[in-house]
């Protein structure tokens, strides 16, 4: 059966090319990189040479790169470390509704333990305003952290006016750019932003490897404690064959940035053209201007059904989606970023998530549009709600 695969926001097939960085690293090349022979120094060098990769592609320095377990790692190192480092400075800490669970679990937590949460509220295309940071802003914040690129709707932040209103009060702030690396432009130095959450796998690299930017000289506690590895700051040996997949995903990023992120909105515009056209009841949530939006991403509400039974359909067809994040696929709680935009709940249940990426092509499309056709043309004929309705 024909296989495609719309979720390359959930994750991304490892290319051939950085795989085939990867696998001397299981076998030949499996030195301790802390060891002070040889394999272990050139364990040492590739561990560097990753470094200078993944720094490449966000204008940092290596030295402020840090490698950690993935984007869900990155994301509590900042929180945790920061409230630290930073207790006796203060206890309130802003971020958004929108933001991945790994923040906002995160923040939750820290809830409990007397930390002052302001989740600040977007727009209905997910927008975050400067105005209503800058109000939120008390002597008492120690963090903001905005996300860079939304993973349900794709919006891109403004995050360099964002970052200018937490400095101008002198706080720190992080962005989550685990869907933004090697989808928007990303220079760290330009934004004025302390800490950059990055992850792997979503840029054709491997799972459960990512890293941390973290400005020279910004002040956060250590969250992994142990041996001396990452200058002491991150503990545990380093996943060797994970870094050097993901230094060599950074630097094909790099390279194929122009020509992937054409490739994926000109195939996403078509898709949600498409749908738009062919089929009735169906909105485009999310920015809807593509220079504000992640290049692969596509989010439709199909009104009067159920994503899961779309989810579940197309699956039959070999075709692979999301409904809200793939994180909290298994709970039928509605999305808290859609409700953050303000779509009702009966819309919410009704809507897909659909991202293309470097492998899908335009008979991809025509074939998922062919089969959305039909699934939501059956569904809406049995649906309890059409009924309500009095179709
Ligand atoms: N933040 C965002 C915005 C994400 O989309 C994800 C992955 N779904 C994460 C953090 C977590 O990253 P990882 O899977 O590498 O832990």
């Amino acid at each position: 059966m024909k296989q495609v695969y719309l979720d390359y926001s959930a994750t991304t097939p490892v290319k051939k090319e950085v795989l085939d960085q990867m696998i001397p690293y299981y076998t030949e090349h499996f030195g301790n990189p802390s060891s002070l022979y040889s394999i272990g120094l050139e364990s040492k060098e590739a561990v560097n040479k990753a470094k200078e990769q993944v720094a490449s592609l966000i204008n940092a320095d290596p030295g402020e790169i840090y490698f950690t377990a993935g984007g869900t790692e990155s994301d509590n190192w900042v929180i945790f470390g920061v409230a630290d480092a930073l207790k006796n400075k203060g206890n309130h800490i802003i971020t958004t509704q929108i933001e991945h669970h790994a923040m906002l679990h995160s923040c939750e937590h820290l809830e409990k333990h007397g930390y002052e949460i302001t989740y600040l509220p977007v727009n209905e295309e997910g927008f975050v305003s400067p105005e209503d940071l800058e109000k939120a802003i008390t002597d008492k914040t120690i963090l903001v952290s905005v996300m860079l690129v939304n993973n349900e709707i794709g919006t891109v932040q403004p995050i360099k006016e964002l970052a200018a209103v937490a400095k101008k009060h002198g706080v720190l702030f992080h962005t989550d750019a685990v869907q933004g690396l090697g989808n928007v432009p990303i220079d760290v130095k330009d934004m004025g932003v302390d800490f950059v959450s990055l992850s792997s796998h979503k840029i054709y690299g491997p799972k459960g490897e990512g890293g941390l930017y973290m400005r020279k000289g910004v002040k956060i506690s250590n969250f992994v404690f142990g041996g001396a590895q990452e200058k002491g700051k991150r503990a545990g040996t380093e996943n060797l064959p994970g870094i050097v997949g993901f230094g060599a995903a950074a630097e094909l990023a790099k390279k194929n940035f122009d020509e992937h992120v054409k490739h994926c909105s000109s195939l996403r515009d078509y898709l949600v053209e498409q749908i738009l056209e062919k089929i009735p009841d169906t909105y485009y949530n999310g920015p809807k201007d593509s220079s504000k939006r992640h290049p692969g991403n596509a989010n439709i509400t199909f009104e009067y059904i159920e994503g899961e039974s779309i989810l579940l359909l197309l699956d039959q067809f070999g075709i692979s989606v999301s409904t809200g994040s793939a994180c909290s696929s298994k709970s039928l709680k509605p999305s808290h970023v859609l409700s953050a935009i303000g779509i009702p709940v009966t819309k919410i249940h009704g809507s897909v998530r659909l991202t293309v990426g470097d492998f899908t092509t335009k008979e991809d499309i025509d074939y998922v549009v062919e089969k959305l056709e039909l699934i939501v043309g059956r569904l809406r004929e049995i649906s309890s709600v059409n009924v309500e309705k009095g179709w």
